[in-house]
């Protein structure tokens, strides 16, 4: 059996009961068998891959806290410091009731190639809790945040590992973490990114996903001579990745025509008003069946479908797993011409396979949302040099950082054989430059 084989097998015996663990970490070493299979003799001696896909630390801890009727409760917070070979660990805080840590690893494991990609130095990381923000006070989601600093602030710090926003953790929870991590270890320094603005946050940090998806979507298209100005898309998702997504589409030419929460979607033919899907997610925090009431041409829909609609672009930007091979036999056939993914791993194996072998663009997460932490860590710079750039200095480095991690990955496909192909090229130059820290730092 080959070394990449016999170690998923491994990955899936030792960690029962994490799937989506189990498919980030096949889907990695699966194209990275050209590099294992030309160093297998040197990879097994040092047990690489059995290294690689073990995190170097996993904290798991109680988080009780108490609501706004004095009954106490108790979630589970995760923090995975995955790898640290290039830099300080560095990935979100997912607040949902879904994850567990199976879905943590899943995340902290995409991060190292995803951060690896970026050019920056920082390495893999993820953490987060099975607590649910929605319905929640100001004051019970900043109980919560507090007693989940309270524990988390003994394993970070600026130097060591620096969270930052997810599925579930915006603004609002990064500030309340902040103050506590400030005032558990008396220290301001820049350990958590997505800040405010007034301490030591990054301007364009909140755009940046977004922002980022449609840069390297440009990119592609540009590099296939194909104008993305007049094209149509096709979003999920209506939190922070999908909203600036749909935001730098508009002001690229493109017009996205829908968006989905977990309770329904909409389709708005004049494409989505931003500033309304702002007003409903960012202030009100509401549900998407207010759309209609600002524009009334706009259908609403309970349940999922967005992937149902025409489009020439599809931007998954909710979650993990939300575009399955029926998804994908209805884009094609409506003749989408690429599919970007915003969400960390939104398309299924199957349905990733589908798409490539329909001749759609493919850009999987690790590459297309590297924008956000590629923003973070310029987050991290400024606050080292205790300085703040403009956005237009920040977003013109996210745009080159976006450029550049396109003509990486279709550089890495082409050079290993596989052109076209940019799952492949980018778990193959992710993972390059992990391979050369790794050799380099010895057995640890
Ligand atoms: P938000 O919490 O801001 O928004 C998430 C959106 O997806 C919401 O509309 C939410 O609907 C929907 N959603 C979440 N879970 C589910 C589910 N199980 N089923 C259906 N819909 C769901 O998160 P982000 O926009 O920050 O993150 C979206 C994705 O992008 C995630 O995969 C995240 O890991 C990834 N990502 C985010 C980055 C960032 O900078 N924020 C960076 C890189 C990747 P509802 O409100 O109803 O729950």
């Amino acid at each position: 059996m080959s070394y990449v084989d016999e170690i998923v097998g491994e990955v899936v015996a030792k960690n029962p009961n994490e799937p989506e663990f189990h498919q980030a970490v096949r889907e990695v070493l699966d194209s990275i068998r050209p590099i294992v299979d030309a160093n297998e003799k040197s990879f097994r001696r040092d047990a690489l891959l059995e290294r690689l896909v073990n995190p170097e630390r996993q904290i798991k801890f109680r988080v009780p806290w108490i609501d706004d009727n004095g009954d106490v409760h108790v979630n589970t917070g995760y923090r995975v410091q995955f790898n640290s070979a290039i830099g300080p660990y560095k990935g979100g805080l997912r607040l949902h009731p879904s994850v567990n840590l199976g879905i943590i690893k899943f995340l902290g494991f995409e991060q190292i190639f995803k951060n690896s990609l970026t050019g920056l130095p920082i390495g893999g990381g993820k953490g987060g809790s099975d607590f649910d923000p929605k319905g929640k006070s100001d004051r019970e989601i900043m109980s919560f945040c507090q007693s989940f600093m309270t524990e988390l602030c003994k394993y970070i710090g600026a130097d060591t590992d620096v969270p930052a926003g997810d599925i579930g953790t915006g603004a609002r929870e990064i500030g309340f973490m902040f103050g506590q991590y400030k005032r558990m270890r008396n220290l301001f320094e820049g350990t958590l990114t997505g800040k405010g603005l007034s301490f030591g946050g990054s301007l364009a940090r909140t755009e940046a996903t977004g922002y980022g998806l449609l840069y390297i979507t440009d990119a592609l298209l540009r590099a296939h001579d194909i104008d993305i100005s007049g094209k149509t898309a096709v979003v999920s998702g209506a939190g922070n990745v999908a909203i600036y997504a749909i935001e730098k589409a508009a002001q690229l030419g493109a017009k996205a025509v829908t968006c989905s929460d977990s309770t329904g979607w909409v389709y708005d033919p004049d494409g989505i008003d931003v500033a309304a899907l702002k007003e409903i997610k960012e202030v009100k925090r509401a549900r998407l069946t207010e759309y209609t009431s600002y524009r009334p041409n706009a259908e609403y829909h309970e349940g999922r479908g967005v992937w149902s609609v025409k489009a020439d672009i599809a931007l998954p930007c909710a979650t993990q797993n939300e575009l399955d091979v029926e998804d994908a036999k209805a884009l094609v056939a409506n003749g989408v011409i690429a599919v970007c993914e915003g969400a960390n791993m939104p398309t299924t194996e199957a349905a990733t396979k589908y798409l490539q072998d329909n001749g759609v663009f493919f850009v999987p997460g690790k590459a297309a949302n590297a924008g956000g932490v590629a923003t973070s860590a310029l987050e991290m710079s400024q606050n080292s040099e205790r300085m703040s750039w403009t956005f237009e200095e920040v977003d013109s480095k996210l745009k080159n950082i976006m450029e550049n991690l396109y003509a990486n990955i279709d550089d890495a496909a082409k050079r290993y054989g596989f052109e076209g192909n940019y799952v492949a090229g980018a778990n193959l130059a992710g993972f390059e430059k992990v391979l050369d820290a790794m050799n380099a730092q010895g057995i640890v």
